[in-house]
């Protein structure tokens, strides 16, 4: 069995639990999304709220990515690791005040606007403050994305974007508004998508609604796709990096850009999961009648998405190389739900055993809460602890 190659010498001295960040995996990465998305002056912005570790960020920033956020506090983390604020677009169903004017104070690049409401308050805001909004519409596509209902974002019953139902109402409103200017439309129809026809779909969709512009004599600058991409939990080792080869290709095969236009990306997932793993001790093997527990001094404060998507992570013993054995793997807090794995085949494990849950670097360390007044994990990285 093939596992992660990690300085589990050096882990032996940190309080465990902690996220581990292998930067050489992460540069690989970014190497392969440079390259494939430059094949066609792609843009790409890193969805921040993925993972906004700074050390993760810096090389980040350094491959020359822009920043998605969804929030003021990742609008702040971004300006502050650097990126430019032109290579910044700002998603978000519930914009408060003080983040569209943070927006508009730093100039980024667009606000993708995601109700009419919405319009109205940054046109306002603009105003007051003298500017022009750039802004693009995220428009609701209504295509499926074959993936967990809590993380599918594009069929039409859905809090995200506006429908195309509503389109001519904001499209008329456009004139009466000084302070905004349309530049580009916007989607996302999910997360974690493997399925390379999703995002086939999503292309006819947009080619479909851009034929709707150009009806209207409207032209638009920016067409921006959003994130998605997912990533091959089950083996991490063998698939370290996404195929951002296959993906950028659908975009390039199917989506008519009309001249002038650029085309841009919001990878959160398929940038940062795999580099990153929760590295957690194995505090007690306990005997059940039927099973075994290996019970872990991590638990769903510092790794939510077991308990919350019913999410599979690969999970290995970075101590041990005995024969397999089946446990259910279990943290330490007081609710059923904190189970990272049920049946799961591990090398023989005992109290003191190092154990790496693997694909951890995106919705994890961000998601930690301190339930149970427990600490919040640190994060590390390989340049760190060579
Ligand atoms: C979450 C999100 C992304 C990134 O999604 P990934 O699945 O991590 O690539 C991109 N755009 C928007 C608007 C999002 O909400």
């Amino acid at each position: 069995m093939i596992k992660a190659n990690y300085p589990t010498d050096k882990f032996q001295d940190i309080q465990t639990p902690f996220y581990y960040y292998d930067l050489d995996v992460l540069r690989t990465t970014l190497d392969e999304v440079n390259l494939q998305s430059k094949k066609s002056d792609f843009h790409v912005h890193y969805a921040m709220k993925a993972n906004v570790n700074e050390s993760v960020l810096a090389v980040i920033k350094e491959a020359g990515l822009g920043a998605d956020c969804v929030s003021g506090g990742e609008v702040e983390a971004a300006i502050k690791a650097g990126i430019a604020p032109s290579k910044v677009v700002f998603a978000g169903v519930g914009k408060a005040d003080w983040e569209i004017n943070l927006g508009l104070d730093n100039d980024i690049f667009c606000f993708n606007v995601e109700s009419i409401p919405e319009l109205e308050v940054i046109n306002e805001l603009a105003a007051a403050k003298g500017k022009v909004a750039k802004v693009a519409l995220r428009i609701n596509p209504n295509v499926s994305a074959n993936t967990h209902h809590y993380i599918t974002t594009g069929l039409s019953e859905n809090k995200f974007g506006i429908n195309m139902s509503e389109l001519d109402k904001v499209v008329d409103l456009f004139p009466t508004l000084a302070n905004v200017q349309l530049i580009g439309i916007h989607f996302h129809i999910g997360s974690q998508i493997t399925d390379m026809t999703s995002f086939q779909g999503l292309c006819v969709r947009v080619n479909e609604i851009q034929d709707y512009f150009v009806a209207r004599n409207i032209s638009l600058q920016h067409i921006n796709v959003g994130g998605g991409l997912g990533i091959n939990y089950e083996h991490p080792n063998h698939f370290p990096i996404p195929d951002f080869e296959a993906y950028f290709k659908i975009f390039r095969d199917h989506l008519v850009l009309r001249p002038n236009q650029t085309l841009h990306f919001e990878l959160g997932r398929a940038v940062v999961a795999q580099c990153g793993s929760l590295i957690s001790k194995v505090l007690y093997i306990k005997e059940g009648t039927s099973k075994k527990f290996a019970i872990l001094d991590a638990g769903f404060t510092d790794l939510i998405r077991p308990a919350l998507y019913q999410a599979y992570h690969l999970i290995e013993n970075l101590s041990s190389d005995a024969a397999i054995e089946p446990y259910d793997i279990v943290g330490p807090i007081c609710e059923s739900s904190d189970t990272f794995a049920k049946e799961f085949n591990l090398n023989q494990t005992k109290r003191g055993d190092i154990i790496a849950i693997r694909s951890a670097g995106a919705y994890g360390e961000i998601m930690a809460s301190q339930y149970n007044l427990r600490k919040l994990p640190k994060g590390y990285t390989s340049d760190q602890l060579k």
